[in-house]
């Protein structure tokens, strides 16, 4: 009998399934839409058998868009909570997996926070104990790293919705349905879109936006810094990519900060891993002990 190692990075848009041998190497790798839980759940479990022998055992984990449950310990663990994604609110994920595979290891965690773990283990954050993973998409979240441990809270941390100063220019009411002008309403790949009638990577370079974007980022990852003094935050999500994005931000965030914290914009660097830290750490999760 053989054992498997899973990694499953379940987004909002599309689900990526990696299976590994024991050693770590990557055998093959998937990507497809997420659509409604149990069809979603159905096909990776399914592609998952389709590439095993039966009789072998594997050991899955899962990196999970949210608001899940992430606590091993809580009654409803591995359970969505409200999200606006249609069919998903209430959908018991680890329990729907089991009926797949009883008895497996199956190790789950934030999309954001597994990302962090990835680029702890392989990317720019290696050997460190205390840094932030920021995800900037159609929405912003990030996963924290505090004293060597990730942070979950009783739920876990949605910073894309703490609040920032508006630019002073800025009309723009905010997509965030819950409170209009949070960072996330403001500072996200939707909301830029919204505010400038096309989507951000169509922005040319020398567009305004593009500065007011770094001068929004800045403030969010300002008070990440003042909250938990990490030794690096990580830029990773489509809106990230955009060339001087990391640039602007770090000018922003040393205009801002005046000298007064230790962190300087050279403490911000893109994702090591790229659009693959999600994955990565979705595997490493089997490799730590909670
Ligand atoms: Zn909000």
């Amino acid at each position: 009998m053989m054992t498997h190692v899973v990694g499953v990075e379940l987004g909002g848009t599309k689900t990526v399934v990696a299976i590994a041998n024991r050693d770590g190497i990557l055998l093959e790798e998937i990507r497809f839409p997420t659509v409604s839980p149990r069809e979603t759940v159905n096909q990776v479990c399914s592609w998952i058998k389709s590439k095993i022998t039966a009789g072998d055992a594997i050991e899955m984990g899962i990196a999970s868009f949210g608001p899940i449950r992430v606590d091993a310990h809580a009654d409803d663990y591995g359970r969505f909570l409200a999200t606006p994604k249609p069919g998903w609110s209430g959908f018991s994920l680890i329990d729907e997996i089991e009926k797949y595979f009883p008895k497996s290891r199956i190790e789950l965690e934030t999309d954001v926070n597994a990302a962090l773990l990835g680029e702890m283990r392989h990317g720019v954050a290696m050997g460190m104990r205390d840094a932030a993973y920021l995800t900037i998409g159609t929405g912003i979240g990030a996963g924290i790293c505090s004293n060597g441990s990730l942070v979950h809270g009783t739920l876990h941390p949605e910073m894309g919705h703490i609040r920032v100063s508006r630019h002073p220019d800025d009309t723009f009411a905010g997509t965030c349905p819950f409170h209009g002008d949070c960072w996330e309403g403001l500072a996200s790949g939707l909301a830029m879109e919204k505010r400038w009638g096309k989507p951000a990577h169509t922005l040319p370079n020398d567009h305004a936006g593009w500065d007011w974007q770094a001068w929004y980022l800045a403030q969010g990852i300002l008070s990440v810094v003042a909250i938990m003094s990490p030794e690096i935050v990580i830029l990773g999500g489509g809106v990230s990519q955009f060339p001087e994005l990391r640039d602007k931000t770090a000018h922003h965030l040393d205009v801002l900060s005046a000298g007064y914290f230790t962190f300087t914009g050279d403490d911000l660097q893109l994702a090591g891993l790229g659009q693959r830290a999600g994955i990565i750490g979705a595997m490493e999760l089997l490799n730590q002990t909670r």
